[in-house]
């Protein structure tokens, strides 16, 4: 009997795998579209600091709006984008509208948070990436430290040995990294101490079980001390409880992002809550083309 059951359940998945592979597929045809369609936007989450309570900066966080399908979340296309060699133009397309929506910020009286810009390891691999990114703050006349660029640890272990240079170059200039999912990858310590990291996030997989889990509140509290003496500040990801917020306070950590504060939100949104006292904004900001 359990070898029929077996055989079923093969013959059960094989039709849904076949239509994850369709959908695979016909995304990654779409997905060569979207940049010309002007389907992809740009949404913040708040990151604030948890001693006050007030909005310190946002990270932006990609979007697809696709015709049919609705809303697709970069966990879905991003893998397809990136074997499709897309990523690079996708990141480079977020970065200059990141540029282009502090510009209308700063233009409509918005006070002058920090922006975080996720950064695929592809992009932050290639020659032009230190070149691409201060060419595009210089643009539009941004101060580096507006940015502050978020890396996760398998990017920059791909960097290999060139890691040393691309953030010397970036430190020069003026412009903060901060290591995003920190302790999901290949954790080197010698990554602390590259110059232009300023900033650990801490993943959410390690705020989730807080306080309660016991191996999840030394790992987040060990991360606290040591990114404490090594003078990095921190960004607890995903914190959803109160009773989360409380424990990261408590053991030293800067700021946070998750669901308790706010969602990601669309930019008037966020000038809204920066701005509550200035009058309803337009749905879509008129953004001032950049500078030759
Ligand atoms: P990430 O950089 O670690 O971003 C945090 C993710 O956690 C976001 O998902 C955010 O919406 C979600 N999140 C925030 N607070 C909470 C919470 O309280 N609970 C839960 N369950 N989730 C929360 P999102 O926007 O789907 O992005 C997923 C990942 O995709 C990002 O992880 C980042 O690695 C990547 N990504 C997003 N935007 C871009 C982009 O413009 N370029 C590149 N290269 N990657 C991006
Ligand atoms: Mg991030
Ligand atoms: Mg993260
Ligand atoms: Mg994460």
């Amino acid at each position: 009997a359990a070898k029929t059951e077996e055989r079923n359940a093969f013959r059960f998945y094989t039709p849904m795998m076949h239509a994850d592979t369709r959908r695979r597929l016909q995304l990654a045809a779409e997905l060569r579209q979207a940049l010309a369609r002007n389907e992809f936007q740009l949404v913040f989450q708040p990151s604030v600091e948890l001693r006050s309570g007030r909005i310190v900066a946002v990270e932006a966080l990609l979007r697809w709006q696709h015709p049919e399908r609705g809303e697709v979340l970069p966990a879905e296309f991003i893998p397809v984008a990136e074997s499709l060699g897309l990523i690079r133009r996708i990141d480079e397309w977020v970065m200059q509208t990141t540029c282009a929506q502090i510009q209308a910020w700063d233009l409509a009286g918005v006070p002058p948070i920090r922006v975080a810009v996720n950064i695929s390891a592809r992009w932050f691999g290639h020659p032009a990436f230190v070149d691409g990114i201060s060419r595009n703050l210089q643009s539009r006349q941004l101060a580096p430290r507006r940015l502050l660029l978020e890396i996760t640890e398998s990017a920059m272990l791909r960097l290999g040995d060139d890691i040393e240079r691309t953030m010397q170059t970036l430190d020069t200039l003026g412009i903060a990294v901060a290591i995003d999912d920190f302790g999901t990858g290949y954790s080197s310590m010698a990554y602390l101490k590259l110059p232009a990291v300023t900033c650990l996030k801490i993943d959410r997989s390690f705020i989730i079980g807080l306080p309660g889990n016991s191996n999840d509140a030394a790992i987040a509290g060990a991360i606290l001390a040591m990114a404490k003496s090594l003078g990095l500040t921190t960004i607890a990801e995903g914190i959803e409880t109160e009773a989360q917020h409380d424990f990261l306070l408590r053991s030293g950590c800067i700021e946070g992002q998750g669901y308790l504060y706010s969602y990601p939100l669309r930019p008037e949104e966020v000038q809204h809550l920066l701005c509550p006292n200035q009058p309803p904004v337009p749905t879509r900001l008129k953004l001032v083309p950049p500078r030759r």
